[in-house]
């Protein structure tokens, strides 16, 4: 039986990427798992493309990869200008969908000017929906600097993760949950938590799950950790306690970086029940 904490790795490729370089990074992609296939059963990878992208990637990518949207609509199908339903996803086969990253959530949305776009309650309502429609579901949190320096870390992932833990309604519902913790800090800028600092985190979402759901689905769910994963660091990341995996950007557009990652997943990773 698979374990429960496979170690899991995605790929965010964000607004990133053409026909013709999208397509040039699944062809490597795909020459490193024929190179490593042990290390890709091992550790389940993801990539999540831009939606114009999906089908090329869906169409071309070894099944060992799988692929996720970076966002989704909250709801179904209809007069929603823009938005993309889970029901279209799930219709391209796509499993999974990245929701609530730092880049699109309220607040630490610098990257879209003054624009707020996710609220918790969209977050809310964004997993709710995904789930229903059986779609696995990458959720994120993670404090700006702000508040890494007041101390509040782990309260500020409690606080954006309390409205998706009461959306989610089953064990079997659970085990299509991955959180990811991401420091808005981090991201981007080439500096990582420490091991020591993002396992305190992830041991406080772990433990704050215990009370709050149960030991069972605090011991079961995977945290990623995001934030600068570097071939470099990855190493000693992999191997704390509560990490089960990494959210990667910017090294995800490389796939000989992407695959390093994949591969110290495989070797150092925590990756029993
Ligand atoms: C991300 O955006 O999810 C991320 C972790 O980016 P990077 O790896 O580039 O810091």
């Amino acid at each position: 039986m698979e374990s429960p904490r496979k170690f899991i790795v995605g790929g965010n490729w964000k607004c990133n990427g053409t026909v013709a370089s999208v397509s040039k990074l699944v062809d490597e992609l795909n020459a490193a798992v024929e190179a490593n296939p042990e290390d890709f059963k091992s550790v389940q990878a993801i990539v999540a493309p831009s939606f114009v992208h999906i089908p090329i990637v869906m169409q071309r990518i070894n099944p060992l990869i799988k692929v996720a949207a970076q966002d989704l609509h909250f709801g179904h199908c209809g007069a929603y200008t823009g938005e993309v339903s889970a029901d279209q996803l799930k219709d391209l086969g796509v499993e999974w969908v990245i929701i609530g990253h730092s880049e699109r959530r309220a607040g630490t949305a610098s990257n879209y000017g003054v624009m707020a776009f996710e609220s918790p309650e969209r977050v809310q309502w964004k997993v709710s929906y995904a789930l229903s429609r059986g779609m696995k579901v990458i959720i994120c949190c993670g404090e700006t600097l702000h508040e890494r320096k007041a101390e509040v870390s782990i309260d500020i992932c409690k606080t954006q993760l309390w409205p998706v833990v009461r959306a989610i309604h089953s064990a079997e519902e659970w085990k299509r949950i991955v959180i990811a913790y991401e420091p808005v800090w981090a991201i981007g800028t080439g500096v990582s938590a420490s091991k020591a600092d993002a396992e305190v985190v992830h041991a406080g979402i772990r433990s704050w799950l215990a009370k709050e759901v149960s030991k069972e689905v605090a011991s079961n769910v995977r945290i990623q950790y995001g934030g600068s994963v570097s071939p470099k660091n990855c190493m000693d990341l992999a191997q704390a306690t509560d990490i089960d995996g990494f959210l990667v950007g910017g090294a995800s557009l490389f796939a000989e970086s992407f695959a390093s990652i994949i591969s110290a997943g495989a070797k150092f990773g925590r990756n029993e029940s």
